[in-house]
């Protein structure tokens, strides 16, 4: 048998422990809970995937993705690795209503592909930047929690804080003024996770400038099917209006540059899979769109996949891969090219995605 066929495939759970609940205005993560899926090739190869899973966002459960990525293995078994494009047009096909699942079958067929390659996954991609450095994000919570966190933070090196917002707006204001005082030359991005409507928006955006608070990006500022509200908060306000919840899909975000109602788009491969998020990545490139990238709460092991996507193809302007910063041990291991302060040293990875989980190889 060829050393690229895939022969054998698991589903287990991921679970961690995490800092600190990773809380946004549509709900909390207590604790990481996401599915790990590997591929093993003939030649004893493996490739890994990790499925995020974040009912509160998308509605899937971790039940279901278990199951779809069981139907991913069995599609895939038998299949030839090195006939990886073959391999994620099935899964396509297969698993377009579990968008988590989808993701992560096809991050363990490139990983596997691109070690079988002997290449990583960044240059998989095109090799174009090779330092990725992250924003860390605020979640919700009291305005002292606010201040303590991004001071530890900015002593660690971080520069740009990702402020949700969006239960409460008196709290947000002194929470934000709590993130300046703690980081004054630091940047902020807003995320509201479809808390306002569009005329509160913009209101909480000017209270926040008469602060002299000046965000660079506001992203998913009202619900995701008002895509008049973030027609109109594009045209009023000076910074990129970002659309995440509301770019669910390809037709979703066809539609947000047809009818020009944002400025830029967070493109995570949990709501994607990889072969549209770089059709995505084309369009917005093609329409003069920012580019955001993000993720659900994950491991090193997919933060590290889609900073290997966004490092290789280029042209992000916002990079959201924080999550391994809130999870106390993933168990995943190899992820020494992530610092302390948040940089993915891409170039220094030699295979595939170069994160695996203690014990794989
Ligand atoms: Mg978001």
């Amino acid at each position: 048998m060829k050393d690229t066929i895939i022969k054998k495939f698991s589903v287990r759970e991921l679970d961690a422990e995490l800092f600190t609940p990773f809380t946004i205005s549509s709900g909390s993560h207590k604790s990481l809970e996401n599915v790990l899926f590997t591929l093993e090739a003939a030649g004893g190869l493996k490739g890994y995937g990790e499925a995020a899973i974040a009912t509160h966002i998308t509605g899937e459960t971790r039940e279901r993705t278990v199951k779809s990525l069981k139907r991913a293995g069995e599609l895939l078994a038998g299949r030839d690795a090195a006939n990886y494009l073959g391999a994620l047009c099935a899964l396509e096909e297969a698993l377009d209503g579990n968008r988590a699942a989808l993701a992560a079958a096809q991050m363990a067929v490139l990983d596997l592909a691109t070690r079988l390659q002997g290449i990583s996954l960044w240059k998989f991609f095109g090799a174009r930047v090779p330092e990725l450095k992250t924003d860390v994000t605020v979640v919700i919570g009291g305005a002292e929690a606010a201040y303590s966190f991004t001071k530890k933070m900015r002593a660690a090196g971080f520069h740009i804080f990702k402020v949700k917002t969006g239960s409460d707006m008196d709290e947000d204001f002194r929470r934000l003024e709590a993130v300046r005082k703690a980081a004054p030359a630091s940047a902020i991005y807003l995320d509201a996770n479809c808390a306002y409507g569009a005329k509160e928006a913009e209101k909480f955006i000017n209270a926040l400038a008469a602060r002299g608070i000046r965000p660079q990006v506001l992203e998913q500022p009202v619900p995701k099917d008002d895509i008049e509200g973030l027609a109109y908060l594009t045209r009023r306000l000076p910074m990129p209006v970002c659309a995440d919840e509301s770019a669910y899909s390809l037709d979703d975000v066809f539609r947000l540059i047809r009818t020009r109602s944002v400025s830029a788009v967070n493109i995570k491969l949990t709501k994607l899979g990889f072969l549209r998020a770089r059709e995505v990545w084309a369009l917005a490139r093609a329409a003069g769109i920012k580019l955001m990238m993000g993720e659900m709460l994950e491991s090193e092991l997919a933060s590290a996949a889609a900073a290997h996507f966004a490092g290789g193809l280029g042209g992000f302007d916002f990079i959201d891969l924080d999550t391994p910063f809130f999870i106390k041990d993933s168990g995943m291991r190899g992820a020494g090219f992530l610092s302390g302060d948040g940089i993915y040293s891409l170039d220094g990875v030699k295979a595939g995605i170069g994160v695996q989980p203690a014990g794989g190889k």
